[in-house]
């Protein structure tokens, strides 16, 4: 499996020690070249505002959102949920969206750096539930989602962790734990896609 990282700005040096261990192969996105080939991505946290800039100039934004809206799997870490978010509060004017995701993000909505924090989340997925510890660095908070997108994790009732379809988004920074659960459930989501893509192909030819 070949899993992009946007690596523009950020914390993208994290997730790739992860999937790496976790045995995929990872093309660092840098340019729009490095967008073809890819089984999924994952766009990182670090300044959204920064990197929805970046996103632009790259050219990277528009086959990037293009492809999500046709369903190729993306998880967006931080940051990189703030991309995917359909609507965003205390943004800026100008920020750029990827959307995809039907829920809204306050940006910094537990505060400042000062109140970054862990704390112990818990996960449901069907037919597995587990805590794990999640680090959150001037997070966004997820103040709602539509009745489309899937609450997978949450944290004191707040929600921290959804998927939609082939998205998967989490306010916190999974890479940054020694629990590679997340990244896990990524990896099958990018396996189930590209298994379901091949046998519709089998279906036509
Ligand atoms: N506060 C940052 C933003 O708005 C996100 C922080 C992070 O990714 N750790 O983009």
């Amino acid at each position: 499996m070949n899993i992009g990282i946007l690596a523009l700005q950020g914390a993208f040096a994290a997730h790739q020690r992860v999937l790496t261990d976790l045995g995929a192969s990872v093309t660092l996105v840098r340019g729009v070249e490095d967008v073809d080939g890819l089984d999924g991505i994952v766009l990182p946290g670090g300044e959204s505002t920064t990197m929805s800039m970046l996103l632009d100039s790259s050219g990277i934004a528009a086959p990037l959102r293009e492809r999500v809206r046709n369903g190729f799997p993306v998880f967006g870490t931080c940051a990189g949920l703030i991309l995917l978010a359909e609507k965003i509060i205390d943004g800026r004017a100008d920020q750029q969206q990827l959307g995809g995701l039907a829920i809204t993000a306050r940006r910094n909505g537990y505060g400042r750096q000062i109140d970054s924090f862990e704390a112990s989340i818990t996960i449901c997925e069907i037919e597995n539930t587990f805590a794990m510890n999640g680090v959150f660095i001037r997070a966004p908070r997820i103040e709602e989602a539509t009745g489309d997108v899937e609450v997978l994790g949450t944290v004191n009732g707040d929600v921290v962790l959804v998927r939609q379809g082939n998205i998967l988004g989490a306010t916190f920074h999974p890479e940054l734990s020694d629990d590679h659960r997340v990244h896990e459930m990524f990896l099958k989501m990018v396996s189930r896609y590209h298994n379901d893509l091949e046998q519709a192909q089998e279906v036509r030819s």
